[in-house]
């Protein structure tokens, strides 16, 4: 079979990378290359920062309506090709078509469409110093910005940076995880097809600490969205502080889901599973801390695991898997290196632990059982670091203070699941939990317009509403003094 060729997007064009080096792209689910990937670096970062600049004074004055009917149109083009881009999702991560066709894909449209209607909304902010003078507050684009996204939701991602940065007036390069760029070299053609301007999005493919660390780098580059891990994460950091740029970092998590006695148990039960394991856990949200009031610990524990057990593991293209491939052999290695240490450190494996054989094609794919593990304290490396993989570790606690201080005693704060009936005691954990997104009685219960981030090292800063707007925009005040009498 011959190989898909991917290509940078510079300047509206496909490229070649400068070097002509290419990477092998492999689909996990068979562990077979299918399509090769542009091997960028300094040179291919510079031909899009160029391309970027010289689109941006034209795409700055745009008018909102403008990009509002582009990004609009880009919405309407990734739909009607949803399932295209959806079977690319899947052969590029692992992941069931069924959560490519009704996630990952919808989601990228509703990005475009939430902020196409964002360019038009927009609105600044005006202090009136009574009798004296006015201050405006304009809101400019920041210039060129750098989007940098990972593997585990590759459009869906992607899309969540671009189409802010786009509908505030920026020009941007972008790189996808080199694990998973196929639906981003898609979204090239669309924004073609659509007719977005010429370097007004860039997209260089290639390795994270090549043409990665060359976005970051890019003097002209003014600032950087990154979602990825806390170790990349802590290096951008470092990178960005001494050239000052603005940066907002979503970084990893390891997420308490605390359920109480009282709780509504089936939904408590649905929920659990589907945050421990949707997308095999490789969600920065998934729940995999699992603390249960000790007098529903051993009920719940045991409907637990015999719906952990019915999921089905298997070939991402049929329609009745739940669990897909992991992403990569590295990953898999990880996860599964997770699980060892986890009885290492005294864990009981109570289903799942290994990896999952699978009938061809996909003998050789990359999957693991769902794993449901118990007898482990706070303070193990296991949860206290972050798998992203399917594996959920439980635990009894007897009073909400105890649970409080299971949930806050890991370096990570992204997000946090409650459930109970009672809601003054929800809203009371609410308050006290070290974490940026709390959810009672739900989870990945999500409204665009919220503030999306983490705290600790979960990174710095918010994505989402006027949060994403605002930080690819500059505020400068202006202040008009009135004229005396
Ligand atoms: P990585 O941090 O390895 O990579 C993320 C992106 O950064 C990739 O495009 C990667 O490129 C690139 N990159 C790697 N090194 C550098 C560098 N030195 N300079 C610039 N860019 C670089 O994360 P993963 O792709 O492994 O994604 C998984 C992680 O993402 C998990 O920790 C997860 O929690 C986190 N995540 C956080 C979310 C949030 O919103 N908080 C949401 C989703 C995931 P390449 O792939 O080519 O190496």
């Amino acid at each position: 079979m011959s190989l898909l060729i991917i290509e940078n997007y510079i300047a509206g064009q496909g490229q070649p990378p400068c070097r002509r080096q290419y990477l092998d792209n492999v689909n996990p689910a068979t562990g077979e290359p299918y399509a090769r990937i542009p091997r960028s670096d300094t040179d291919d970062v510079e031909a899009a920062v160029q391309a970027a600049e010289r689109a941006f004074p034209t795409w700055s004055q745009s008018t909102p309506e403008q990009r509002f009917r582009l990004l609009n149109r880009i919405a309407d083009l990734i739909e009607r090709d949803l399932e295209a881009y959806a079977l690319a999702e899947t052969t590029d991560t692992g992941k069931p078509l069924s959560v490519a066709r009704s996630v990952d894909i919808p989601r990228a449209v509703a990005n475009f469409r939430f902020f196409a209607t964002a360019a038009l909304q927009f609105a600044s902010e005006a202090h009136p110093m009574t009798n004296l003078a006015i201050n405006y507050t304009l809101r400019q684009p920041v210039g060129i910005a750098g989007c940098i996204s990972p593997w585990n939701l590759p459009l869906y991602l992607f899309t969540w940076k671009i189409a802010p940065a786009l509908a505030a007036g920026n020009c941007v390069v972008g790189k996808p995880s080199e694990l998973t760029p196929v639906t981003a070299w898609m979204l090239a053609r669309t924004c073609q097809e659509a007719g977005l301007p010429p370097g007004v999005l860039n997209i260089v493919h290639g390795l994270g600490p090549e043409a990665g660390q060359a976005i970051v780098a890019h003097p002209k580059i003014k600032a950087i969205s990154f979602t990825g891990g806390t170790h990349t994460g802590r290096h951008i950091a470092a990178a960005a502080a001494p050239v000052f740029k603005k940066l907002s970092l979503e970084l990893g998590g390891k997420n308490p889901h605390i359920v109480f006695a009282d709780c509504r148990l089936e939904e408590a039960l649905q929920t659990a599973v589907r945050a421990g394991f949707s997308n095999n856990g490789q969600i920065c949200l998934c729940g995999s801390r699992l603390y249960i009031e000790r007098p529903l610990y051993a009920r719940f524990r045991d409907a637990l695991v015999q719906r952990v057990q019915a999921l089905k593991v298997g070939n991402p293209m049929q329609s009745d898997t739940d669990l897909g491939a992991l992403v990569s052999q590295a990953h898999l290695d990880k996860v599964l290196s997770y699980i060892e240490l986890a009885q290492a450190e005294g864990g009981r494996v109570l289903c799942g632990g290994q990896r999952v054989q699978v009938a061809a094609p996909c003998e050789h794919g990359y999957f693991v059982a769902p794993t449901l593990i118990e007898g482990l304290g706070l303070h193990c490396r296991t949860n206290q670091e972050e798998i992203f993989g399917p594996v959920l570790t439980i635990q009894p606690f007897d009073t909400a203070e105890e649970a409080l201080a299971l949930a806050n005693g890991v370096d990570y704060g992204l997000a946090a699941s409650i459930w109970t009936q009672d809601l003054s005691c929800a809203h009371r954990m609410a308050e006290q939990l070290h974490s940026g997104i709390v959810w009672i009685n739900c989870w990945m219960l999500r409204d665009l317009r919220t503030p999306f981030g983490g705290i600790k090292q979960s990174g710095i800063g918010r994505e989402g509403g006027w949060e994403a707007m605002r930080f690819f925009t500059e505020p400068k005040n202006v202040c008009v003094k009135y004229a005396e009498g």
